[in-house]
């Protein structure tokens, strides 16, 4: 099946679709192996450890300090130690204690 773009029966100008079909199978069925032999067992034993695996990633915010990633509820950054916002609501609270008035910044130093 397939074919002929040079000359009849010439063999290197022919499009062979048949075994372009049988390669697109066997590597279908090649990975529902691989996945149902290894990817679903090692999940298994690893939820069984409590570990996840191949899940979404954990969230993460930037610190405001260094601006690298750590996860969201951090308290403390660790790569260079400032305390992070608890959460938002207090986050947009400072912000406009900060704005408003010199005492507001500090009774949102003295909330922390
Ligand atoms: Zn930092």
């Amino acid at each position: 099946m397939g074919w002929q773009l040079g000359k009849a029966g010439n063999k290197a100008t022919f499009v062979d679709i048949g075994s372009l079909i049988s390669a697109v199978i066997y590597f279908i069925v090649f990975m529902a192996v691989v996945y149902f032999v290894i990817v679903l067992p090692y999940k298994h034993i690893q939820a069984r450890r409590g570990v996840k695996v191949f899940g979404a990633e954990p969230k993460t915010k930037a610190c405001e300090e260094c601006l690298s990633d750590i996860p969201e509820a951090a308290q403390k950054c660790k790569y260079c130690a400032s305390e992070q916002p608890r959460s938002r609501e207090k986050t947009t609270e400072f912000a406009v204690a900060a704005t408003t008035s010199q005492s507001g910044t500090a009774r949102a130093r003295d909330a922390r």
